[in-house]
């Protein structure tokens, strides 16, 4: 990488561009001839509210949120959400008990379902945990309530490396909608907004600095939190103060602004998802023709963001790590759940990134012959 900078295939936080990087640092005395560091500027300010401006303007053109959706920077990344979700929405249907529905994909959406039960009642519509969770399950078989207030999804599981490749569509008159946690691939791809009432996403993959995160929801959906909702995280008083009910995380804000402004001259989310997909293909090809590695999710559902990889020989676990940290390629073991390896190849990840990746495991094979 440039000026010493390393390929970093870490799932969160991970790779910033250089170039945004290069321009924090640039601005970090005085942004703009201002004489002050964003990180020192009041949030009532004219100068941060230009950031602020700007970034909510350039995420809504990236990715097309239609006008009758809101953009919500909020905090506590997307863990607070599992809470935060439920709190605003489980009681929506009134006469109802409160109720959702959750699908079921891997260790993230397990986490969600935990939370939310801690507010209402939850029925796991699907789940591929029998099957380790190799692959997405069809919406023809979820088994969907008739009286939930949203049925949950997350849209790519970063530890086991299964994405939704299209956002699924559940009856216009079932009176439900769809919640998605699009941690770890917002930005990566559109998102059909006709098909989802909420997508939420902590920053720290494809977004920017860890806290920050980020919640698009429909309007219709603002207004019913139930009473112990706390202030700070009700939707619809968030929504009303422009993100600014409390202090935003000024400086996350400034560099997800920042990187907003890379991903237009990357040709936008299209443009990026054409890379993408350039840079995942390469990276399952070759462990699909090699005999020393594999990857064992159903080919239909692999994540263009997470690829999970296993060393045929897990005793040669230790020496790939040790030998891909010399080449300058850090971070690639796997999480613990999974084991063996992990590539993670967010919208930061230069082609140049997963071709050097590609040419040492080839080496690293040929040596372990
Ligand atoms: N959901 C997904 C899909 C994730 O990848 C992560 C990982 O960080 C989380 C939720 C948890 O997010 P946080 O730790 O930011 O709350």
């Amino acid at each position: 990488g440039a000026a010493g900078r390393l390929y970093n295939f870490s799932a969160g936080p991970s790779a910033l561009p250089a170039e945004v990087l290069q321009q924090a640092a640039d601005e970090m005395l005085s942004w703009h001839g201002c004489g002050m560091s964003v990180m020192e500027m009041s949030h009532r300010g004219k100068e941060f509210g230009s950031i602020l401006a700007q970034a909510f303007a350039d995420l809504r053109e990236l990715l097309a949120v239609p006008d009758n959706f809101r953009i919500l920077f909020m905090q506590g990344g997307a863990i607070a959400e599992n809470a935060i979700v439920p709190m605003n929405l489980i009681g929506r249907r009134a006469g109802f008990t409160p109720k959702a529905d959750y699908v079921v994909t891997g260790t993230w959406s397990i986490k969600s379902q935990e939370e939310a039960r801690k507010y209402g009642e939850v029925n796991i519509a699907a789940s591929t945990e029998a099957q380790g969770f190799l692959s997405i399950p069809p919406v023809a078989e979820w088994r969907l309530s008739d009286d939930a207030a949203y049925v949950h999804l997350c849209t790519n599981e970063t530890i086991v490396g299964v994405e939704y490749h299209e956002m699924p569509m559940i009856g216009q008159d079932s009176g439900s909608v769809v919640v998605a946690d699009a941690s770890s691939h917002i930005l990566s791809r559109p998102i059909d907004f006709s098909r989802v009432g909420v997508v939420y996403a902590g920053a720290q993959k494809n977004i920017g600095p860890a806290g920050l995160t980020l919640v698009i929801v429909r309007d219709d959906l603002l207004d019913h939190a139930l009473p112990i909702t706390p202030t700070a995280f009700n939707w619809r008083i968030v929504s009303d103060a422009d993100s600014m009910y409390n202090t935003p995380p000024t400086y996350a804000i400034y560099i997800a602004g920042l990187v907003f402004q890379w991903l237009k001259r990357q040709g936008g989310v299209a443009g990026i998802e054409r890379a993408n997909i350039a840079k995942a293909q390469l990276l399952y090809d070759y462990l699909d023709s090699s005999a020393f590695y594999v990857n064992r999710v159903d080919p239909a559902c692999r994540s263009r963001m997470n690829v999970p990889f296993q060393l045929r020989d897990a005793t040669r676990n230790d020496a790939f790590l040790e030998a891909a940290r010399a080449r300058g390629l850090v971070q690639l073991k796997g999480h613990k759940l999974v084991g063996g390896m992990r590539a993670s190849i967010y919208n930061a990840m230069p082609l140049a990134g997963v071709q050097a990746l590609i040419e040492f495991m080839r080496e690293f094979e040929r040596t372990s012959a």
